[in-house]
Parts: structure tokens; sequence; C-alpha cells
């Protein structure tokens, strides 16, 4: 089978691990603070905050802005359910705006017809590996005077006309197993204020500025030397592996452009993809559907996954919460409906990638 993700971590991770293990020092330390470093050279963040995973990230991206209930965020209904928990976790309340389907991500339009009196924050989410339309994001948040959280967990390196990921307002990245760079579990908080990172750092260590002085309510969201370890060998590594995700994302999109009843990524003008998903449409007259083509493929041994499978807040445990505000969004529901991703990853060889436009063509009655 043809894993539409996989984890592989090589001899270096094998030997940065096993030095810090020797080295005795296992929790935060001198490793987190340079995996901090090379991640803002990274990003172009001017500050970078390790902690221990991705939601966490979000959650302290949100309590630094001190909202208040009744302050609203307007995020993607198109995203993994960190988005959503991380707004409630800050005790605000969450409306969406519907995507663009050209890209996944918040559409600017319909983001300025949810922007209203008690709105406070504008949390774009960077899916698959391709930002937001920042440029009009940015300055809609700048005219009606709104923070800027970056749900970036999937966009590492990604730009916007030549600017980082999670250099708009504060920026959220996941290290979890699955994502372009990875620690296990690990997230980095970026910013460019000097104030917000301080108290991103009393944040995450029980708001202790010198031993047992605690200056604010905080928490122990550090994350671990051995985290960073993982993290560490792959930073070298990244420009490569974001290179064989672009060559497998044009392979794909070479052997998949003439496919009725596929719609392929690609990527807007002005930015860069980091293809951390490979992600296509099972537009609804197409000869089978997304479930039935997502179970033709694993038949002929190729891994898919669809993400996300109903828009985020389209859950039990959310219907009743007057934090979640649901207006339509006709664009993400289509998205759930019809979305599946392909194998990408930089693990593929040339011949998977043949064996996964051979399945996808075959399965679509494409010859
Ligand atoms: C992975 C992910 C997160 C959460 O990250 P974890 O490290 O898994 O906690 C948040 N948002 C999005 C869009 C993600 O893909």
């Amino acid at each position: 089978m043809i894993p539409v993700s996989a984890v592989t971590l090589g001899p270096e991770v094998e030997a940065s691990v096993l030095e810090t293990i020797r080295s005795g020092m296992i929790a935060q330390g001198p490793r987190v603070a340079e995996l901090e470093a090379r991640f803002a050279e990274l990003s172009g963040a001017r500050h970078v905050v390790a902690v221990n995973n991705g939601t966490t990230s979000l959650i302290a991206a949100m309590a630094v802005l001190d909202l208040q209930p009744g302050d609203e965020v307007v995020t993607s209904p198109f995203t993994f359910v960190a988005t959503l928990n991380a707004i409630l976790a800050a005790g605000a309340t969450a409306r969406f705006a519907d995507i663009s389907l050209d890209d996944f991500n918040l559409d600017p339009a319909a983001v300025e017809a949810s922007v209203g009196e008690r709105t406070k924050v504008l949390m774009p989410v960077h899916l698959y590996g391709q930002c937001a339309d920042m440029g009009a994001l940015a300055a809609l948040a700048d005219r009606h005077g709104l923070a800027i959280v970056e749900d970036a967990a999937q966009a590492h390196g990604a730009t916007v006309d030549g600017r980082g990921a999670g250099t708009w307002g504060i920026g959220s990245f996941s290290l979890y197993a699955t994502k372009n760079l990875t620690s296990g579990e690990g997230g980095l908080i970026t910013t460019a204020s000097d104030e917000v990172a301080d108290r991103l750092r009393l944040l995450r260590n029980q708001g202790m500025r010198a031993r047992y002085e605690y200056e604010i309510v905080g928490n122990n969201y550090r994350m671990t030397d051995l985290q960073a370890a993982v993290c560490l060998p792959q930073l070298a590594a990244y420009e490569a592996n974001v290179a064989r995700r672009r060559a497998n994302a044009e392979a794909l999109s070479a052997g998949l452009a003439d496919v009725p009843g596929l719609v392929l990524p690609t990527t807007l003008p002005g930015r860069t993809h980091v293809w951390h998903q490979y992600t296509v449409l099972v537009t609804d007259d197409a000869p089978l559907t997304r479930d039935d083509l997502a179970a033709a493929l694993a038949e002929r041994g190729v891994g898919s996954g669809i993400y996300y499978p109903k828009v985020v807040h389209d859950y039990d445990c959310y219907r009743e919460d007057p934090r979640v505000v649901a207006d339509p969004a006709p664009n993400a529901d289509r998205a759930a409906r019809q979305c599946l991703s392909l194998p990408v990853h930089p693990a593929l060889s040339p011949a998977d990638l043949d064996t996964v436009v051979a399945a996808v063509r075959s399965s679509m009655g494409a010859s």
C-alpha cells in the first residue's frame, strides 16, 4: 500500500536523539533554543516560541490576545478541529466565513461579510501547504482593527509575495508526526512583537520570569529537547524535501490533467505551495463518488485521505454551543463532500507516482 503520508526519519535524526539522551538534558534546553533560532530563519519570523504541540501553540497564541466573552474570531469552516477548539478555549465566539475553492482557504469577500462589531481576530488557516490570500486578508484586518492569528500548522515555509506564513500576525505551526516538519508532537509560535514573544515564553513556563517569581497565570506548554532533537536535522533537508513534494505534485497534475470529474489543486500567483497535501475535488458528475474513488484506490494499493469529511462545526458537541455561529458556507460544504488527498510526500518513488496516477485514471474510467 502506498500511504498518503509517511514518517521517514533518517540516521541524522537517530544520531541527534541519541546525542540528546546521552547529554542528560532531555527537557527544554539548548536544542529547543536552537530549533527556535533555525525556524526563525526558515519562516522569516522575528521570534519563535516552541511548545509541546500545535494545538497548544494555537491556544497560547489566542491567550495572549486577552479576548473577552462575546469577542468574535472569524475563521475557516474547512479546517482541523484544533482551530475551533483554540477559539473556544480562549472563551471567544467562532464565526465561519466561506472558503474559495481555488486554494481551500478563507475567501476575503466572505470574511468581509462576516466581520461585525464584536469581531476581534481574523484566523486564516493555510490549508494543505498554501497560504490564504494574505495580502487581501491583512488589509481587511488592518481596516477593521483585527488581530491576525494564522493557523499555519500545514504550511511551514510557504510564502505570499516572498513573505513567510506566520509573519502577518501570530503564527502557529504544528510539528505533529505527519506534518511537513515533525518532532512527533510539537508546536512553534511566531511573532514580530517582542512583547507577545515575552508573554508566550512566560505562559509556556508557569508564568515564571525568575525562579519561583510568577508574573502571570501560566501553564506548562514546554517542548522537550528530545522533541527538538527529532526536528532539528529535518530543517537542513527541508528545502530539498519541499522540492520533492513540489515535483511529485507536478507529476500528479501532469498525469491527471485530462481526467473528467477531477478538479486538480493549483498554486495561485505570488504564492509558494509546500504541498503538505495534494487534494483533488471529485465533482458531483464524476463517474464515481469521492468515497467510491477512495475505495477503488485502496483496492489498487493506493492510500488517500479525506481532510476533512465535514465542516468543522458540524458535530453534536458544537451544535448547541452559542459560541459557535454556523453561517452558510457552500464552498466549504462542497470541499468536504468532494475532497480527496493523494500521496505527495517526499518518500514516493517515480514508480509510486506512476502507480498513483494509473490507479486514479483506471478508477475514474479514463484510459
Ligand atoms: C495539525 C493541525 C493542528 C494541530 O496541531 P497538533 O500538533 O496536532 O496539535 C491545527 N490546525 C491544523 C489545520 C492542523 O492541520
